[in-house]
Formats: C-alpha cells, sequence, structure tokens
C-alpha cells in the first residue's frame, strides 16, 4: 500500500519569493506526492539566472541541504537565483536514493505512467525557461575521483568531489557559458585553495556524454546542454562525515559560479564550519491548523495528547524548505529532509472553535495574543478567563481544577516532564470551547 504523504507550502521568508503551484496543491489533497518546492530569489537589477537543483538522489544531504540554505538564507541583489532544493522529496525524507528508480535516469523519455513523470516534466520546463543560463545539479557521490585507480574510494569511477560536465562546450558556440570546461576549471581551482583536508582537493571530470556514457545521456545535465543550457553535475563526497563540510564545498562552488555569472547575492551566515552548522540547525516552525506552533529546533523527539483535526484533515506548515509532515496510523512524524524531529501522538478534537486576541497576564503585565503565538515569562503567567473557553496547560495540575483560566502559574508550578522543548522551558497552554479545540499558546521560561 502506498504510504499518505502531506506536503504543506509556506510562509516564505521576507526575502524569498514563494512560488504556488496549483498542481502543487491538487497533489497535497490527494495525498499522493511529496512536491519538490520552487524559489525564484530575483534581484532588483535584472542579469543572469543560475538555476541550482538539489535532492535528484534522495541519499544526498549535502546538495539539498546546501539548496535548502541558498533558499532561506540568501538575497539576491542583481541578476537571479531559482532553487528547487528538494526535487525527489519522497526519497530525501525515506533517505534513499530513488524510492521510484534513478530519476536521473529519467530525463530523455519518461513513461506516463512513472510515479516520477510530473516532478520530471515540471523541471524540465523550468530548465528550458528562456531565463534559465546555467544549471547546477547538486549531488554527494561516492568515494574520491582519482585520474588513476588506487582503491575503492580512490579512483577514476568515483564520482566525489568532482565538477562533472558533459562536454568540453555547448555546441552553440556563442552560448553565453558555453564554456563549460574553462568554467569548472576556474571553480576547482577555487576550491582546491581552502579544502578541509588534502584529500578532498575537486577535479574536473568530463563525461564525454555524447559519444562515451549511454547512461548520462538520461540525466538532468544532458538535458539541459541538448536545451543549449550549460549545465554541471556538482559531487562532493558522500565519504565525507560532516553534513556541514559537504555543504560548504557546495555553497563555495555555487558562490564562485554566481561571482562568474556576474550575479550579486548576499548571504546571513558566515561560510565556515560553525556558521553553516548554525544555519543548518534552524529548522524553523511547524504551524498545525493556524491554531497551534511548535518551535522545531528544540522540540521533544515524542509529544502525547496533541489536540488534532478527528477527521484528519490537518494542515501543517513548515518555513523550512524541507520540512515534511508523514501520517504513520495514528502518529505524525515531523521531518527536516531525512532527519525525523519529532512524532507527535493525537488526541482528537473537533476544530470548529476559532478565536482570536486572548489576554494573558504576564508577569503583572497583559498581553494580547494569538493562537499560535509565544510569550517569555521570568515568574508567573495567568490567562484573564472568558465565559466561554476552558483552558488546559499541559504540565500543570492542581487538586480540583478543571478550568485553569485565572489560575496563577508559577514557573515552579510547571513540571518539566511535560514540556514541550527538551529543555523544560516551553509549555503548551490550549484553549477549548466545549468540546472544540480552539489552539495553543506557548509559555516559555526566560
Ligand atoms: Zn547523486
Amino acid at each position: 500500500m502506498r504510504l499518505v504523504w502531506t506536503l504543506f507550502v509556506v510562509c516564505a521568508a521576507a526575502f524569498a519569493v514563494e512560488v504556488w503551484d496549483e498542481n502543487q496543491t491538487k497533489a497535497h489533497q490527494s495525498g499522493e506526492f511529496l512536491r519538490f518546492r520552487f524559489y525564484k530569489l530575483d534581484g532588483a537589477v535584472k542579469g543572469n539566472t543560475l538555476l541550482v537543483v538539489g535532492g535528484v538522489h534522495g541519499d544526498e544531504p549535502g546538495g539539498y541541504f546546501a539548496s535548502a540554505l541558498l533558499a532561506t538564507h540568501y538575497r539576491i541583489k542583481k541578476g537571479s537565483l531559482w532553487i528547487a532544493p528538494n526535487l525527489n522529496f519522497e526519497s530525501i525524507i525515506r533517505n534513499r536514493r530513488g524510492v521510484y528508480g534513478d530519476m536521473n535516469r529519467k530525463f530523455s523519455t519518461i513513461k506516463t505512467d512513472d510515479t516520477d513523470y510530473e516532478i520530471v516534466q515540471k523541471i524540465k520546463e523550468i530548465i528550458a525557461d528562456p531565463q534559465v543560463n546555467m544549471v547546477m545539479n547538486l549531488h554527494d557521490g561516492h568515494g574520491f575521483y582519482r585520474e588513476r585507480w588506487e582503491n575503492t574510494i580512490f579512483n577514476p569511477k568515483a564520482w566525489g568531489q568532482t565538477l562533472v560536465i558533459d562536454q568540453k562546450t555547448l555546441e552553440l558556440n556563442d552560448a553565453p557559458f558555453g564554456n563549460m570546461d574553462e568554467l569548472a576549471t576556474k571553480i576547482t581551482e577555487n576550491l582546491n585553495k581552502r579544502l578541509k583536508d588534502d584529500l578532498h582537493y575537486f577535479s574536473v571530470r568530463n563525461t564525454e556524454t555524447k559519444n562515451k556514457d549511454e547512461a548520462m545521456r538520461l540525466s538532468l545535465t544532458y538535458y539541459a546542454i541538448t536545451h543549449l543550457k550549460p549545465a554541471f553535475g556538482q559531487e562532493t563526497s558522500k565519504n565525507i562525515d560532516a553534513l556541514a563540510v559537504k555543504v560548504e564545498y557546495h555553497l563555495r562552488s555555487i558562490e564562485e559560479m554566481m561571482k562568474l555569472m556576474n550575479i550579486e547575492y548576499e548571504r546571513d551566515f558566515k561560510l565556515n564550519f560553525n556558521g553553516i552548522q548554525k544555519a543548518l540547525n534552524s529548522y524553523g516552525k511547524i504551524w498545525i491548523n493556524d491554531k497551534m506552533a511548535f518551535n522545531l529546533i528544540d522540540l521533544r523527539n515524542i509529544l502525547r495528547f496533541v489536540p488534532l483535526d478527528k477527521n484528519k484533515e490537518d494542515r501543517f506548515v513548515f518555513n523550512h524548505p524541507l520540512g515534511a509532515v508523514k501520517r504513520r496510523g495514528d502518529r505524525i512524524d515531523i521531518y527536516i529532509g531525512n532527519k525525523r524531529i519529532s512524532s507527535l501522538y493525537p488526541q482528537y478534537f473537533d476544530q470548529n472553535c476559532s478565536i482570536s486576541l486572548v489576554q494573558i497576564d504576564v508577569d503583572g503585565r497583559i498581553r494580547r495574543l494569538n493562537m499560535g503565538m509565544t510569550f517569555a515569562f521570568a515568574d508567573y503567567f495567568s490567562v484573564v478567563p472568558r465565559e466561554d473557553l476552558r483552558i488546559n496547560v499541559i504540565g500543570f495540575s492542581a487538586e480540583g481544577i478543571k478550568n485553569e483560566s485565572g489560575t496563577e502559574i508559577a514557573k515552579k508550578d510547571l513540571e518539566p516532564r511535560f514540556s514541550e522543548d527538551v529543555g523544560g522551558k516551553a509549555y503548551r497552554v490550549e484553549f477549548y470551547r466545549d468540546e472544540s479545540f480552539c489552539g495553543t499558546i506557548n509559555a516559555r521560561i526566560k
């Protein structure tokens, strides 16, 4: 039986333009596919357009996490950066190369009944868009490429640490950026100046696809060059353990390509191990049914009695490009890429209640808050009573109190094992009207 997947799109970061795709919405309703997301970062000044594709192979996190950072942590000032960070999303979440076979061998011909058909058609359309000047397809390949055979890790068949081109130049002589061999050589020279380990050095690997490599004729990059778009496969090594190191190589290479294409950008983190690690860990939030939000950064790996829709028509929204939700029977798993962040065990409620602004006394000051918001308190809080609402604070209990509205709840009254975060600081304040669930507000200890 097919698993039912759901994907929901997103509050775009302030600088990223979210492209809504009608098909994406349909697919989520039918629950059949996890669609890839697509970001267009366009500068105020027009210029060249670089298309970056991540995650065509689902077990290559360096490529798709690098693409996710491009989509959310970069701002383009001149030219355009378009990003499809998670092309093979179902395979990413399941950490497999290709759940329905190798997607990177489906670009020459694909049967209409192939499960990957719509995804491949959609990205082909984007590649062929007249605005796109260049395509980079990000991978983490096996081993470390060497011209001579040394062993099973270092050899001429290894893909790791290469810029892959299908041929030296585009066939149309004056095509912009058609000098692919020269560009790839410049980028690898630049990468090789700042290696984390001498073994990591990069090479240009020319597969001479047209004459020598039948399999590569079916690939995304070959599709691109036959449509006169210069294209590169970019491979870090699966044999490098640290995700942040792989991501750094991918990003350095893309930044170098943007410079060569005269695309001007800014990024909001430092391009070193710690800076990348921090950016990778910023998982953002998940919003559920517009009533409840969880901070994914420090969420417990299991949450129980989460008030979800009794009809199982919940709506989940992430601000991370790789956010996904998988239902397994009654349990709901939350993913960022291949990382399972948490599992929610629901308690089902009618969701008909909808309320806005409630008043909460926070350390002696009245605050007005909407469902899904968070407030920080130092000593205590107390929900200002409203006749129609019942309050339940998870982690607080007092004899004989069924409705905790109006009750002063001090820091010491909260039981850390019921917190939603691993540090024992964040607690759900749940609001109900009769038997309907209205939403939660999160109370966080300062
Ligand atoms: Zn790959």
